[in-house]
């Protein structure tokens, strides 16, 4: 029994202590109940879209709550769900045929990797020998047992290990600050790139090979790197060249947050199945999607009729209806363009603010999503030391009032374990002024933290 205090909540964190109670949301703000107001620009983890307590939302959830809050996805179809689908293909332009409405960005992770491992069973002939996915080092996918076997966020992951599926391996991501050698230029950078997946593909064997997976742009685990040009396309070359599948995890950085809606349009290149979740409904409901090309749908067609994927809470007719009317409002309210424009205000902002930081070793990012990654040694890129945990701090100083951010720290991942680097990704509707109050507390946290540490 917890004590007479304590809720029986079992929370992410242990020390619950810590943990902020929000009364409520507006715009970019939350109101929690100590009175104290925060800056959510983090849009919690890249979801809020279009910022709190939007009443055109609450509207829709509400009559679809008149209508119907769920029926089984396996009995039934509701016009909602077929409707979001129908929305999400056209977003594509006829790039994508079809859309699975799922849950969280894990479970829509976990029925990609079951889609690509179905698609070669039920090719004419079959291909049941592949079943092997190439990944890549820094990357996060997710928090269940197929997502976290497929990412690489190593404290998230290292209690768990050995993990259920083993038929994954890792090639290096495409990280510029990190991975790029002195004097080498891009074009001889993504040649190496391309090389070292090559190679891993001859070493499992391409008869082996499923699938490749990647984030477009890499979010949670490295602090938002975005590859060099040319990268994507290099790469889904090699995969063409092996008949495997090229899967985008565009969990965090699709639906808009890179100022296009899918952060693949940016990159040249068109993904086989592509995974969407947080900015899809903005939070106003919990779901998640896939995105599946002709070619994977034409083998299903084909084949037994149907993707092997039952979940109870696929196309939760509340969720589609949330995530509907925040895609009309993101399109009506033409919200991709303050995207590119605010975004790079922000960059700028960050650039003449933390750019001369004698710990800022790099500021990356794309649309809405900017990342900055902290080090101890800026002209040798020697990563902070890890037992100060500067990403953490950072996040925490935030929260304290007078500061009043939210910053995400993403640590963990990067250079066996170092590195410290923090991310924000606030709304789609921030004005200029919102910016500036974001880079400017942001420039107070940082500037006050390593004070401290000095
Ligand atoms: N994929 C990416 C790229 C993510 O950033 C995340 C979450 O941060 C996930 C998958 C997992 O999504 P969820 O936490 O909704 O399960």
């Amino acid at each position: 029994m917890p004590a007479p205090t304590e809720s029986a909540l079992l929370y992410k964190h242990a020390d619950v202590s810590t943990a902020l109670t929000v009364k409520s949301g507006h715009g970019l703000y939350l109101a929690l109940e100590s009175g104290q107001q925060i800056l959510d620009a983090t849009s919690g983890a890249g979801v809020t879209a279009i910022g709190h307590g939007n009443a055109r939302v609450k509207a829709a959830i509400a009559a679809q709550l008149d209508e119907i809050a769920y029926v089984h996805p396996g009995f039934y179809k509701t016009t909602v769900a077929e409707r979001l689908a129908d929305f999400l293909v056209e977003s594509t332009e006829g790039k994508m045929a079809r859309a699975v409405l799922v849950g969280s960005g894990s479970e829509a992770v976990e029925a990609a990797m079951k889609l690509a491992r179905q698609y070669f069973l039920e090719l004419s002939p079959p291909q049941p020998t592949r079943s092997h996915f190439i990944a890549r080092e820094g990357s996060w996918h997710g928090c269940t047992l197929g997502a976290l076997a497929v990412g690489d966020f190593k404290v998230r992951k290292q209690l768990f290990e050995p993990l259920l599926p083993t038929n994954v391996t890792r090639v290096s991501a495409c990280n510029a600050y990190r991975g790029l050698l002195a004097g080498e230029s891009t074009a001889a950078y993504v040649a190496r790139l391309a090389a070292e997946l090559e190679a891993e593909f001859r070493r499992l064997g391409p008869e082996t090979v499923c699938g490749f997976i990647a984030e477009p742009l890499v979010g949670t685990a490295l602090g938002c790197v975005t590859a060099v040009p040319g990268y994507f396309e290099a790469v889904k070359a090699v995969c063409d060249r092996h008949g495997a599948l090229l899967i985008f995890d565009e969990v965090i950085c699709g639906m808009g947050r890179t100022g296009t809606m899918h952060a693949w349009e940016q990159e040249g290149v068109v993904p086989d199945i592509q995974a969407v979740g947080k900015g899809l409904a903005s939070g106003y409901g919990v779901i998640s999607a896939l995105l599946v090309n002709d070619r994977v749908v034409s083998a299903l067609k084909k084949g037994s009729g149907y993707f092997a994927h039952g979940q109870t809470y696929q196309t939760h007719a509340l969720s589609c209806a949330a995530a509907l009317e925040v895609q009309r409002i993101i399109r009506e309210e033409k919200l991709l363009g303050n995207v590119r424009r605010m975004g790079k205000h922000m960059e700028a902002l960050l650039k003449e603010r933390l750019g001369g930081h004698p710990n800022v070793g790099d500021i990356r990012g794309r649309g809405l999503f900017w990342g900055i990654e902290f080090v101890a040694d800026k002209a040798t890129k020697e990563p902070l030391d890890p037992e100060l945990q500067v990403a953490k701090r950072l996040h925490s100083r935030g929260l304290k009032k007078g500061y009043d951010i939210s910053i995400f720290p993403a640590t963990g991942a990067a250079d066996g374990w170092r590195g410290d680097q923090i991310w924000l990704a606030p709304p789609y509707i921030v004005q200029k002024r919102d910016v500036e109050e974001i880079v400017s507390r942001l420039g107070r946290v940082v500037e006050d933290v390593f004070k401290e540490l000095a």
